[in-house]
């Protein structure tokens, strides 16, 4: 039976994933195994976007997931291989005539965010092994995300867009940061470190925002500056990362009382609500361990 809702995040593979992980560490070989062929049996659609909250790349995250705690090869790389070349052959398509190697629609519109678009992608790419035209078309959207970025440094939110609006790891400049950290890392390459750098600039300026969670609040975009710690070892990462958690730690619940910052429309979750802000403020206690959740290893 192959089902709809398939990606870490909002689906099965996350449920199997997490179950797997948390049955090695709790040493339960039965219910590994369990989790594990449960996996394995998931059918992806054909029909399925390709972007990480209800599509293929959210289905492959959780492979590397299971890769990255139970060990290289767990889930093979044939598996992923099919679904590779789809979101590659859909990204080509697309982009066709286009100046992007790769473009993506996912409702009607081209996202360029970490949630439904380019940033997202091209973050879940990084980890699969591509043939070297693939890593150069990864190269080239990155490329032109950055020459295409507005003025003020943030990213917006879908191809075309003339709205700079958005600072959150869904759409804007959170997100493209943590990919572009992520290429830095990757690729060895101090482009995409400088527009890493510039992207969190803009999260320092504009990031403080009205809500707590990790897609669309201060939660979230404090990630980005353990990320930029994490790469350039620049204690003023460090710094920007406390502020947005003291801050947190201080003022939310009081502001959230008061009506002047969104409780969240989940309020206790972990990307919407509070549950983001506690997970944050457990990574605070080894800021250089700090991974944004379901999006970093
Ligand atoms: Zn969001």
């Amino acid at each position: 039976m192959s089902c709809s809702r398939v990606t870490f995040l909002c689906g099965r593979a996350g449920v199997c994933a997490l179950g797997a992980v948390a049955a090695k560490y709790a040493g339960d070989e039965r219910l590994l195994d369990h989790y594990l062929t449960q996996f394995k049996e998931i059918k992806l659609s054909s029909i399925l976007p390709n972007e990480l909250l209800y599509g293929r790349v959210g289905f492959l995250w959780a492979s590397s997931f299971i890769n990255h705690h139970i060990g290289r090869g767990t889930i093979s790389s044939n598996h992923s291989r099919l679904l590779v070349d789809e979101i590659i052959n859909d990204g080509r398509k697309l982009a066709k005539k286009g100046k992007c190697p790769l473009m993506y629609e996912w409702h009607g519109k081209k996202y360029w965010g970490a949630a439904h678009g380019l940033a997202g992608i091209m973050h879940v790419l990084m980890d699969m092994e591509l043939t070297p035209d693939e890593v150069e078309d990864v190269k080239g959207t990155l490329h032109y995300m950055i020459d295409n970025r507005f003025p003020s440094g943030n990213y917006p939110s879908s191809e075309g867009s003339e709205s700079d609006r958005l600072v959150h790891w869904c759409h804007g400049a959170p997100g493209v940061s943590l990919t572009l950290a992520k290429a830095a890392e990757v690729f060895g390459d101090k482009d995409f470190l400088q527009a890493a750098m510039d992207a969190g600039d803009v999260v320092w300026n504009r990031g403080l925002l009205k809500r707590v969670g990790i897609c669309h609040g201060i939660s979230g975009n404090a990630y980005v500056f353990l990320a930029l710690y994490r790469l350039t070892n620049k204690v003023e990462y460090l710094y920007k990362a406390k502020a947005f958690a003291c801050f947190l730690h201080d003022r939310a619940q009081r502001l959230v009382c008061d009506g002047e910052m969104h409780g969240g429309d989940c309020p206790y979750s972990l990307f919407e609500g509070i549950g983001g802000m506690a997970y944050l403020f457990l990574d605070m206690i080894e800021p250089s361990e700090a991974r944004f959740p379901a999006y970093e290893l």
